[in-house]
């Protein structure tokens, strides 16, 4: 009657723990979001676990048989596309249901990409405030604003189609004042880190086109003297 929340690498295949393998090799059951993209994985690491299904359109219409299984002594595994379920991904739900029905819930650690973008920042780490992704529309401006009165390190998720719309937002709400870095394709081949203004990487990104995954990284505001 376990759960287990498996963090998966976050482009590197190499980046998964023994106790990760482990724990993959000995659950019932391994719950993917999507089972293709998971078995190239599971196949590099002869991982014969049967997969299933669960991702953001399904994960309520599951919920119940799962926790059935795993009432009934299942040991589950939990893995999604990329990085630490339930991190913009999905889990949550899940968790939340696994815990008030009294099931054992572990979370091993591992990989995500908002922890190496903020220690490779260079920015301050000893607190900082991770804003997943943005909403798209709705609540935008006014999650910026809020975000600009931000004293700590403020990481957020982006994808390449909105990563320049963001970039001139945060240019006229937070001004040109903070230091950003952004780190893109993080352990990939074509892995590479922008640091500098905000009007700069907005520049930048306009002579190279963004393509791949983001995290954005920005600065707290420079003490005042
Ligand atoms: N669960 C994942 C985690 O623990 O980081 C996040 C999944 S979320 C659907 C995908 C977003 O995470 C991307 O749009 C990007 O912002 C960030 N991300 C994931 N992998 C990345 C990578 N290799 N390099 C840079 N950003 C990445």
């Amino acid at each position: 009657m376990t759960l287990y929340i498996v963090p998966t690498p976050i482009g590197n295949l190499l980046d998964i723990t023994y106790r990760a393998v482990d724990v993959l090799n000995n659950v019932d059951l391994i719950l993917a979001e999507d089972t293709r993209t998971s078995k190239k994985l599971l196949n590099k690491y002869s991982i014969k676990t049967r997969v299933e299904s669960f991702h953001s359109y399904n994960e309520h219409s599951k919920l119940e048989s799962i926790i059935k299984k795993l009432k009934s002594g299942n040991t589950i595994a939990l893995i999604s596309d990329a990085g630490t379920p339930s991190i913009s991904d999905p889990g949550f739900l899940l968790i939340r249901e696994s815990i008030s029905r009294g099931i054992n819930v572990y979370c091993l650690p591992g990989p995500t990409a908002l922890i190496p973008a903020l220690v490779q920042s260079g920015f301050s780490s000893d607190r900082f405030i991770f804003e997943g992704f943005l909403p798209h529309k709705k609540g935008r401006k006014s999650r910026l604003e809020n975000l600009s009165e931000e004293k700590r390190t403020i990481i957020i998720y982006e994808s390449p189609y909105r990563i320049i719309k963001t970039l001139n937002q945060l240019l006229v709400i937070f001004g040109n004042d903070r230091k950003i870095s952004i780190v893109r394709e993080l352990t990939k081949k074509f892995e590479n880190q922008f640091r500098g203004s905000i009007k700069e990487s907005i520049n930048y990104y306009n002579k190279n086109l963004p393509k791949g995954e983001f995290v954005i990284v920005i600065s707290p505001p420079a003490k005042k003297t």
